[in-house]
């Protein structure tokens, strides 16, 4: 997959900053994007991620890790009312705090894509209904978003051996399946 190679639909979008987007998903993240997040912030992967089980959501097609009570996704956790920790209301807008380091799924919406050569860029199902942005500003032009829909594909490659090294390991019993010691082992991954 190369991000100079992609298609996508003729459309207006600039964001309007209405926040929809960050409290009705779940936003999965992986190893680096919450290195990324730990480095902009400060903050300890505990504090800002969550399991999600997958008996709960369903299949995400992600790869999916193994606690003492079954498989779960990791996740962005949300606020009581519903949005990402991470947003920041002001003055009726609603702005990532973390916008430079939000995760890389975070980089798409309202489109979604489907990796291959061309990458091919869709509106998401939802997003003609649900995001304002749509028809605002100028023509999208896909490179930059291509550009990281090659990374997220790449980070999920590497996130997918180590969630597989994790299920070995908890499957063998050689460590305590609890999200505290899973996160200890994404961020230093024994050699
Ligand atoms: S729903 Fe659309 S306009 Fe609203 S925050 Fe998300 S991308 Fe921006
Ligand atoms: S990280 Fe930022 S862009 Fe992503 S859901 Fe949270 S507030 Fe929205």
């Amino acid at each position: 997959m190369v991000a100079d190679s992609w298609i996508g639909p003729r459309v207006r979008f600039s964001c309007a900053q209405c926040g929809e987007c960050c409290r009705l998903y779940w936003v999965p993240v992986t190893h680096r994007d919450i290195e990324r997040i730990s480095h902009r912030t400060g903050l300890r992967p505990a504090d800002f991620t969550a399991p999600i089980p997958k008996s709960v959501v369903g299949e995400w097609g992600l790869p999916s890790f193994l606690l003492d009570d079954g498989e779960h996704y990791l996740i962005l956790r949300k606020r009581l009312d519903g949005f990402c920790v991470f947003i920041s209301p002001e003055e009726g807008k609603f702005r990532c705090a973390i916008y430079d380091a939000r995760p890389l799924t975070c980089r798409f919406y309202p489109f979604v894509y489907i990796s291959g050569e061309p990458i091919r860029f869709e509106l998401a199902e939802d997003a003609p209904a649900l995001c304002p942005g749509i028809g605002r500003g100028p023509t999208v032009s896909f490179g930059s978003v291509a550009r990281f829909a090659v990374q997220r594909e790449k980070e999920l490659e590497e996130y997918k051996a180590l969630v597989n090294r994790w299920n070995r390991l908890v499957l063998s019993g050689a460590v305590r399946p609890s999200f505290e010691v899973y996160l200890d082992f994404l961020l230093s991954p024994p050699p």
